[in-house]
């Protein structure tokens, strides 16, 4: 932590580098001695006592000098915020005091009119991203501008924390922007004017992983920026073949979280995890056919990380999925009960587009009795497998009979297995999360 943030300023007050340095009671004895000093302010930056310590990560001269009522909302030359700089540096312990203190996450920078959640993005401290995202659920924010809003601010030039995350290689914080609300089709053109959206980003800096998500989470692969190229075409550009290859507009489209079915964004996070592991493994069996035309290797560091099926094909003593016959039943529908594996599960609820016609996306129905499903839970005699299946552990725990599911559903699942291949799934998608119940119906 010997790490200082002054940048070799040389401090004209002794305050500033006890500050820094964490010497906790020469800080006290000098504020005691003299309250004035916690008015002055360091550098050409005007950077208070306050910010070095959240910079810093000075913990407890940051708590003491909050006790001592000084705003935590303080401004530097640039409008920084302490929480800015806390996040800057992924101090988090700091951005969680800080906010705990009632700090305002919808502050401004003057450098490019970024807030905190912009700076959390771009530096890419995912921590930190939570903590803010929490803290806008309950804070006035939330009341005065909207969550949705917030998590799609603009900087000066346009770009949302989405931008910046997708432009910086942070695949973590692109994922938890998503997941809470981020617009994947977001532009930096406003007022109709065609700009970059952050698949633009993730393609010039060649983040397969980004690029990835993003699709996943029904990024457009035809939107133009303001030159007009698409992002395959910016791929190319700057030699990135393994994300051209993802991005071509001519390549399979990838499987899409259902985000607009009510159920999924209600999932509980053990069937959330469950089901978007499986996505990832589907998009990833699509990946490999269009890479292997073009890379020889795959360079991805989530290959190796996300295991392989054969845990499935180990574990002797469980059910296996009525409709695949090959995955592990992980997945109940509720309220019937019937189970299925993720991938199954998933497949039925990306294979329906919405309907421009009904205001709501019709929810997808059971492939065993066709009741409507309501929600998705983790089965309960699988809950060890999202947890890396452990096989031992299940069989303690009495299972349900699954036969019925055979007799019961013989005709209906059949169609649904015709369809267990991914790659069918979906036709061209908008990826304008809001928007996508409006767009067009993709019958079978
Ligand atoms: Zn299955
Ligand atoms: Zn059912």
């Amino acid at each position: 932590m010997g790490q200082k943030l002054s940048c070799g300023v040389h401090h004209e007050n002794g305050l500033f580098s006890a500050v820094e340095d964490g010497e906790f009671e020469l800080v006290e004895a000098m504020i005691e001695e003299d309250p004035s000093v916690l008015e002055q302010t360091s550098g050409h930056g005007r950077l208070s006592a306050l910010h070095l310590a959240a910079a810093n990560g000075r913990i407890e001269i940051l708590s003491m000098l909050l006790d001592r009522s000084v705003n935590p909302d303080i401004l530097n030359r640039y409008k920084q915020t302490p929480l800015m700089l806390a996040v800057m540096h992924g101090k988090i312990s700091c951005a969680e005091i800080l906010i705990r203190a009632g700090a305002n996450v919808l502050m401004f920078d003057s450098l490019r009119r970024r807030t905190c959640l912009h700076y959390a993005a771009y530096y890419g401290h995912s921590d930190c991203l939570k903590a803010i995202l929490l803290a806008a659920h309950s804070s006035p924010v939330a009341d005065s501008w909207g969550f949705a809003r917030f998590v799609n601010i603009r900087d000066r030039n346009g770009a949302t924390p989405l931008h910046l995350a997708a432009r910086q290689r942070r695949p973590e914080c692109v994922h938890i922007l998503l997941d809470n609300g981020a617009l994947v089709c977001a532009s930096t053109g406003g007022y109709g004017y065609p700009g970059s959206t952050p698949l633009h980003f993730a393609a010039r800096c060649g983040s397969l992983d980004c690029v990835r998500i993003l699709l996943a989470w029904g990024a457009d692969r035809f939107l133009l920026d303001s030159s007009g190229r698409i992002p395959y075409t910016v791929a190319l550009k700057h030699k990135h073949r393994a994300c051209a290859a993802l991005l071509n507009p001519s390549s399979a489209e990838p499987l899409v979280w259902p985000s607009p079915l009510k159920f999924i964004s209600e999932l509980c996070p053990e069937a959330k995890a469950l089901l978007e592991k499986a996505l990832l493994e589907a998009n990833r069996e699509r990946e490999k056919t269009l890479l292997k035309q073009t890379i020889d290797t795959f360079p991805s560091p989530l290959h190796s990380e996300i295991g392989d099926d054969d845990n499935a094909s180990e574990v002797t003593d469980v059910e296996l999925c009525c409709i695949c016959f090959d995955q592990v039943c992980t997945i109940e529908v509720r309220p019937c009960g019937h189970q299925m594996c993720a991938h199954c599960s998933l497949a039925l609820c990306c294979h329906k587009k919405p309907d421009p016609n009904s205001p709501f996306p019709s929810a997808p129905l059971c492939p065993f009795c066709r009741s409507m499903i309501i929600q998705l839970v983790v089965a309960e005699n699988n809950l060890s497998i999202g947890a890396e299946a452990e096989p031992e552990s299940s069989p303690a725990k009495p299972r349900r009979s699954r036969k019925s599911n055979f007799s019961e559903g013989s005709s209906s699942f059949k169609g649904l297995s015709a369809m267990g291949s991914f790659g069918k799934i979906g036709g061209r998608s908008s990826g304008k999360i809001a928007a996508e119940c409006n767009e067009e119906v993709d019958k079978p």
